[in-house]
């Protein structure tokens, strides 16, 4: 049956929310936030190190910091959606400016539609986001069923 293929994940009514900024953009994330404090201040914020410090410090909103974004912070934020335990993203990444972890940036970003995660990045789609009815309900992620790719792997693989 095809939809063996799929396992679903609950996005509960309240979200725990990664938010990350380059340099370029982190004053439009950190007045973002505090356009929409009274949204935000339901769910579970966290963030890349500068970027949290930030946010906390100009808010007021408590927000926890994983390590800086070049320093592996971006890969701390998808091993938290590999386990479940970040289901929603605000990562404004700057298209005008190189990065020296490029490949981390890329990586998060796959990870995070490998894990159907809403993810915003810019901010016309963090307000549709957070103005969404999801937002005040939950909702199912379709995340594909590795078990059984894993499965099928293995009686490839073995003896
Ligand atoms: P930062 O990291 O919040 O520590 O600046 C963000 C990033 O560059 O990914």
């Amino acid at each position: 049956m095809v939809e063996d293929n799929y396992i679903y994940f609950t996005i509960g009514k309240q979200k725990h929310i990664a938010l990350i900024a380059h340099d370029g953009k982190k004053q439009e994330l950190v007045a973002w936030v505090e356009r929409n404090a009274d949204i935000l201040k339901n769910h579970f914020l966290c963030g890349t190190g500068t970027t949290a410090r930030l946010i906390a410090e100009q808010t007021g909103l408590p927000v926890k910091g994983y390590s800086s974004g070049p320093l592996g912070g971006d890969q701390q934020i998808g091993s938290r959606i590999v386990e479940g335990n970040i289901d929603f993203v605000v990562f404004l990444w700057d298209p005008l400016e190189s990065q020296p972890h490029d490949p981390d940036v890329k990586a998060l970003l796959r990870i995070a539609v490998v894990y159907d995660i809403p993810i915003a990045n810019n901010l016309a789609t963090a307000d549709f986001l957070l103005n969404s009815v999801y937002m005040n309900d939950e909702y199912q992620r379709k995340v594909e069923n590795f078990n059984k790719t894993m499965k099928e792997r293995l009686e490839k693989f073995s003896r």
